[in-house]
């Protein structure tokens, strides 16, 4: 059995791939347990730049840049789940511990691997089916019905890179609105609500679960998060169960959002999101270790912090002008404000979230 890594203490470096809002509020979280913090990122002046000790500004794939980041690191993360597996074998190659694991970030990039992993471990998807060409779509259809849902098989968020088939009349058009990418079939989840669990796992294989969060989107962007979701208590059994075999499943070290489709009785995983997740910002002001938090105690192999909340949060994302209102928002002493620092309030960029306390537990 290999040693399990020795717990990093503060002043040591977490590097993390990535300097936006998630970057961001992962440096804040880390300088509070006493770490420094290098970031990669190609953007100048980015979100975490402003927070973090180190910014080696380059492409996420520069080699130059990745060794220095490895040098600087004594383990490192990411934001975002787009990191191809050469980035994470250079890392590996200079002697970097990466957390999440390389495997569980490739699961994550293609949407056919990772609903076929969930499946094997027990975390049961909608039925799928690959598609490459109209041949493959036409079967798809034919063996899903319809309505069903064609989404690319990589780099789709926020709703984008998808398109919903009604009539079999529609699929050639339907992969012309994909541009012909490598795509997957989905049947329609006829969920009642989305739901969202956050959970960790540390370097010996513990896990910890944050209550359910119930979530709203609106133009395919997460709008809200209202948490802990008021749903029964096997509803939240279900998830942790799930929440744990899928981090067992990868051996996964850090912080995962899972995405659910409610059924009313039972849950279905959309996707999995192998980093900090956007309905976990609750946490912030409902949780005594937030995600952010426990996403650098799991990845510097510290004991996990307690996932319990003290309040309900009703978590709203600000986009574009929309925090143009800050000075109003201030005005609540029940909302906590979370400004990204990013200079340019752009329509539909998430540049802020706030945190309203709708009750305490
Ligand atoms: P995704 O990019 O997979 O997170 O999908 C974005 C949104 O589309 C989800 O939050 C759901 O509201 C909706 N959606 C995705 N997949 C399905 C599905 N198979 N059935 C019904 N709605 C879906």
């Amino acid at each position: 059995m290999t040693a399990l890594p020795a717990a990093l203490a503060p002043g040591s470096t977490i590097g993390i791939l990535g300097g936006g809002q998630l970057g961001r509020m992962l440096a804040e979280a880390a300088s509070t347990l006493g770490f420094d913090v290098a970031i990669l990122e190609p953007q100048a002046d980015c979100p975490a730049s402003r927070v973090a000790a180190h910014h080696i500004q380059a492409a996420y794939d520069d080699i130059e840049g990745l060794k220095r980041l490895a040098a600087l690191s004594d383990v490192v993360t990411t934001e975002f789940e787009n990191v191809p597996a050469s980035v994470v074998a250079v890392l590996e190659a200079e002697g970097v511990r990466v957390a999440p694991n390389g495997r569980a970030l490739a699961t994550a990039q293609d949407r056919v691997d990772e609903k076929t992993f969930l499946n094997s471990v027990g975390a049961t998807t909608v039925d799928f089916a690959k598609v490459d060409d109209l041949n493959d779509l036409t079967a798809a259809i034919e063996k899903l019905g319809l309505p069903a849902l064609l989404k690319t098989r990589r780099e789709g968020y926020d709703g984008k890179g998808q398109v919903w088939i009604k009539d079999a009349a529609d699929a050639e058009s339907a992969l012309d609105a994909i541009g012909h990418k490598p795509a997957i079939l989905e049947a329609r989840a006829a969920f009642t609500q989305e739901l969202s669990v956050i959970a960790a796992r540390g370097v010996d294989g513990t896990v910890a679960v944050y209550p359910l969060g119930q979530n709203t989107h609106e133009n395919g962007i997460l709008r809200t998060t209202i948490a802990p979701a008021q749903v029964d208590p096997a509803t939240q059994s279900r998830a942790i169960e799930i929440a744990t075999a899928i981090l067992n499943g990868l051996d996964y070290v850090g912080v995962i959002g899972v995405e659910l489709f409610d059924l009313g009785g039972s849950l279905l995983v959309n996707e999995i999101a192998p980093r900090v997740h956007n309905t976990g910002h609750w946490t912030q002001d409902g949780c005594g270790c937030d995600q952010f938090e426990q996403q650098i105690r799991a990845i510097a192999g510290w004991p996990l912090g307690s996932t319990k909340a003290h309040a309900r949060i009703e978590m709203t994302n600000l986009l574009g002008d929309e925090i143009d209102g800050w000075h109003a928002m201030a005005s609540d002493p029940d909302t906590h404000l979370h400004f990204y620092g990013k200079r340019e309030a752009r329509a539909g960029r998430k540049m802020a979230h706030i945190n309203k306390v709708l009750e305490r537990l």
